[in-house]
């Protein structure tokens, strides 16, 4: 079987978990979690980066940040993770989903203001498989009624628009190092603060409620009860997991890229021959390979398509059912528009296995799916 995904090891791991064993400090904020932190900063030219227990956290804790209330609005594409609306939801904020793209599958820029009301606290743009979206829109949209974004780049490690890391951007950005993703700590998150005026506060609800971190500064002689908080900071195993993958962060790129191209170049033909439509890149974007998509026909096709590889062993899967269309979206969210293309392209989507190490195998998909075209 080739499965859809297969976590990296770097093989330093193992090494540095027994080495925060030795240091005697387990808890979170130990020195492994200070190297990823300073490499996450060094990095995207974050102002602050805190790692946490997933994107997730991540975004609850901007969420928290942002003192999202009961009854505001939160803009964000429905083409997205339940934890995009979730983290905004636990405030009893309302999600407004917008459409997205034809091309990139993110958040369409061009429909954000038409859903902005007295209510609107924020816009999260979510980077879909890594490829920004178009940011100055809309930070420029953000600005002009005074909302905050929040990026969810989740997807996003190491990628960039127009030269600036993806969650730099924004008022904060969200990374998420869960073992699908590309840089991994099996479940794993960083919130980069780049808004200046969330920075001290960031930690404190990281850390509880409380100004310990400014305590082991020394810049109070006590720490205290003093915000609203939760325990969002993981252990130093956590940490020393994630500082060595971090380290291989360039290789890992480009050995998924490498996948990638190869996928790119392979089916150009069927695209040529409109059986399938390739993922699209922007010219000012670098992006990370996080994943490899195609675009069927229909819904009856990427069914018999998922279907034929699985067959010939091969792990083929769909992604998101909109958040517009789901249960609880349906209770909690609101929409702006008709979501067409949402509700069209989340039909129509596979992902293929991307993963390092694949490539003796990848001719074998590459084949598979030209086969299935054109049989
Ligand atoms: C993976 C993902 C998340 C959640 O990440 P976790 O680290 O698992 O919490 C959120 N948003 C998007 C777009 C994702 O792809």
């Amino acid at each position: 079987m080739i499965p859809f995904n297969k976590p990296f090891l770097t093989g330093n791991e193992s090494l540095y978990i027994l080495r925060a064993h030795e240091n005697g400090v387990l808890s979170g904020d130990g020195p492994f979690t200070k190297y990823c932190q300073e490499w996450l900063e060094v990095k995207t030219g974050a102002h602050k980066s805190l790692i946490t227990h997933s994107c997730t956290a991540a975004l609850e804790m901007a969420a928290l940040l942002l003192d999202i209330q009961c009854g505001d609005e939160v803009i964000m594409p429905s083409y997205t993770f339940v934890s995009t609306a979730n983290a905004f939801v636990l405030r009893g904020a309302v999600p407004v989903f917008v459409d997205i793209r034809q091309d990139t599958l993110n958040i369409n820029e061009r429909l954000i203001e038409a859903a902005v009301t007295p209510r609107t606290r924020a816009i999260v743009p979510v980077h879909y498989a890594g490829v920004a979206c178009e940011m100055d829109a809309i930070m420029k949209i953000a600005h002009r009624y005074g909302l905050a974004v929040i990026e969810d780049a989740a997807q996003g490690v190491m990628s960039t628009y127009k030269g600036r890391a993806l969650g730099s951007i924004g008022d904060m950005g969200c990374f998420s190092f869960h073992e699908t993703k590309n840089v991994i700590s099996g479940e794993g998150g960083a919130l980069l603060v780049n808004n200046l005026k969330f920075a001290e506060r960031a930690e404190m609800i990281r850390e509880k409620g409380t100004n310990r971190s400014q305590f082991f500064r020394g810049q109070v002689d006590k720490y205290t009860w003093v915000d609203v908080g939760s325990s969002y900071l993981p252990g130093e195993i956590i940490a020393a997991f994630l500082w060595a993958q971090l380290q291989e962060a360039d290789n890992i790129t480009n050995s998924r890229m490498a996948v990638w191209a190869a996928y790119h170049e392979a089916f150009e033909c069927l695209e040529m021959q409109g059986h399938v439509k390739r993922p699209s890149l922007p010219n000012n974007c670098q992006h990370n390979a996080h994943m490899y998509y195609l675009l069927l026909n229909n819904l009856e096709e990427r069914t018999a398509f998922i279907s034929a590889m699985k067959s010939l062993d091969i792990h083929c899967v769909f992604h998101y059912v909109p958040l517009h269309s789901a249960p609880y979206g349906l209770k909690k969210g609101r929409t702006k528009g008709d979501l067409l293309i949402t509700a069209d392209l989340s039909d129509r989507l596979v992902r293929l296995p991307l993963w390092i190490g694949i490539r003796a195998q990848q001719e074998r998909v590459i084949e598979a799916v030209i086969n299935f075209f054109q049989k």
